[in-house]
């Protein structure tokens, strides 16, 4: 290779990264080599994983993977185009039916939209049901996309505190915009806490205003048949527009928004992020029909019921000192560490121990609470379990502050 010389525009980037080293926030990738499961090759190295949102183990699921090689060969390897021009195959319509039966206990007149991501489900979502003039309702611990959604928007936006019905009840009560939107995570992707939703239902009804839910972690996992917190809390209303993402328990890809059939067809008309994007592979949506086949079945539940049993296991082993356990009813169970070189130290301690356990850190979460972001599957058997339990009270108790100062 020529050598360059790179212009002074580069100068930024190299003080930047420097910077960010500094911060000890410096990411990188890892490179897996084998199926989404519990035991993974991770740069060429075996190990035993508690990084993935895979919930239920379906990313790696025989009738999942059989699914997907048969969309492939019923309808190709791509869409071609947006869904509205001609890249919605059957696959795609007979998935937005069968999510539309499955969530319409919550919906009145219920229709699913499915999307590429739930990064652009959600940027869709808000940016078309708030128009400049309306004003957003953001929770503070919401998901970067909603985040985004709401920027997106140019949209008036408050931040309530992390569960504060009433604060949020007084911002609403203030609002004089026509169009209102709270917005929140079903479940709390980084803490595993589920929002108090029949409050902010109750709150959305009487001041007229959407209730947009992000239940990314919450479908296929919560519930009795899996339907997320809509089905734990009981929700049913015309005022929830309710998004799910495909890539995680369900273990394939993508997303759906699930809502009254006129808020979804204004998303067809009027939603930038779902007009001006490819459609997602029909093979995806094929393989999803099986996933959600398995979400809503006996397989559904028994794999749920051992995820719950995973997930006293932890709660009911680790012995912490000096960190925190964060004990939730969901697949995400964090240990909150404080430090951004805590955490870093953990993670290399796990991984010493053929562990694999990230270490989140700001801007993810907030300042001074870096963790360890443990994700539990009904994948893992109790031995898995009981190696994370063993390994982590051991680096708790070996654990001294001021060495890594
Ligand atoms: C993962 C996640 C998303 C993004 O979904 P993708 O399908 O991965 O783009 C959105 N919201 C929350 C809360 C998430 O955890």
């Amino acid at each position: 290779m020529t050598a360059h010389t790179l212009p002074p525009l580069f100068d930024r980037l190299d003080a930047g990264l420097a910077e960010i080293d500094r911060a000890h926030l410096r990411r990188r990738h890892r490179v897996v080599s084998t199926p989404c499961q519990p035991h993974v090759c991770a740069d060429g190295r075996d190990v035993l994983a508690f990084t993935s949102n895979d919930y239920l183990g379906l990313a790696a699921h025989p009738k999942v993977v059989a699914a997907l090689i048969d969309g492939a060969q019923r309808y190709g390897a791509g869409s071609g185009a947006s869904h509205l021009i001609s890249g919605h195959f059957r696959a795609h319509a007979e998935l937005e039916d069968a999510l539309a039966q499955f969530m319409s206990p919550h919906l009145v007149e219920a229709r699913a939209l499915y999307f590429c991501t739930g990064y652009m489900a959600n940027l869709a979502t808000i940016s078309a049901l708030a128009g400049k003039d309306a004003e957003i309702f953001s929770e503070a611990l919401n998901h970067a996309s909603l985040i985004d959604g709401a920027r997106l928007s140019r949209a008036r936006t408050q931040i309530y505190p992390h569960g504060d019905v009433d604060a949020l009840g007084a911002l609403l009560a203030a609002s004089t915009a026509e169009t209102k939107l709270i917005v929140t995570d079903g479940v709390f992707s980084m803490d595993g806490d589920i929002a108090p939703l029949p409050q902010l239902l109750a709150l959305a009804e009487r001041h007229n205003a959407w209730l947009i839910v992000d239940d990314a972690h919450g479908f296929g996992v919560v519930g009795e048949n899996g339907r997320g917190v809509f089905e734990h809390f009981a929700l049913r209303s015309p005022n929830l527009v309710i998004i799910g993402t495909l890539g995680k328990a369900a273990g394939v890809g993508g997303a759906y928004v699930a809502a009254n059939r006129r808020v979804i067809e204004w998303l067809v008309n009027r939603a930038r992020p779902y007009i001006f994007t490819t459609a997602a592979a029909p093979s995806q949506a094929h393989a999803l029909l099986t996933s959600l086949a398995i979400i809503a079945g006996d397989e559904g539940r028994e794999r749920r019921a051992t995820l719950q049993a995973r997930i006293a296991q932890l709660r009911d082993t680790l012995t912490l000192r000096h960190w925190r356990h964060m004990a939730s009813p969901t697949g995400v169970q964090p240990i909150i560490l404080g430090e951004n070189a805590a955490a870093l130290h953990a993670q290399a301690g796990l991984a010493e121990a053929g562990l694999w356990v990230p270490a989140i850190r700001p801007p993810t979460v907030a300042p001074g609470t870096s963790r360890l972001r443990v994700t539990l599957s009904a994948a893992h058997t109790e031995d898995d379990i009981a190696r994370l339990a063993a390994a982590i009270n051991q680096l708790d108790r070996d654990w001294t502050a001021h060495d890594h100062d």
